[in-house]
């Protein structure tokens, strides 16, 4: 019991639905007394999507809140715009689909594809 009552103490859970701490501990799990939420000890929901990798038409890894900029000019679905070469975005947020990236370029928010851009160090 005494373990028990020290993985309580020194990694205090919060529910990861409702974000209340009232965790109730079982041998495996916890479960949120709030909302009856259950997960098991070693919180694998934590870990974003290892797995998934994103990378850059040189092959450098993209990671959310990289720069990238294009390498070659792009029209944009639907519009007479044209993604220049070189024009740099915001910082990405990397999404699932075939367009990998979701930024904003040119003030409008757009959906990329990785194999397009190259990731800016900055
Ligand atoms: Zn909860």
């Amino acid at each position: 019991m005494t373990e028990r009552l020290l993985v309580t103490f020194m990694n205090k859970p919060t529910c990861p639905m409702c974000e209340m701490d009232e965790i109730l501990d079982h041998n495996d799990r916890f479960e949120c007394a709030t909302c009856g939420h259950e997960w098991p000890h070693e919180s694998e929901a934590e870990v974003p999507d290892a797995a998934r990798v994103v990378k850059d038409a040189y092959g450098h890894v993209l990671a959310d809140g990289d720069i990238v900029a294009m390498i070659k000019d792009l029209k944009l679905g639907g519009t007479s715009q044209v993604l220049k070469v070189g024009t740099k975005s915001k910082p990405i947020r990397l999404v699932d689909g075939d367009h990998e990236i979701s930024c904003k370029m040119e003030g409008l928010a757009i959906a990329l594809k990785a194999c397009f851009v190259k990731k800016v160090t900055v």
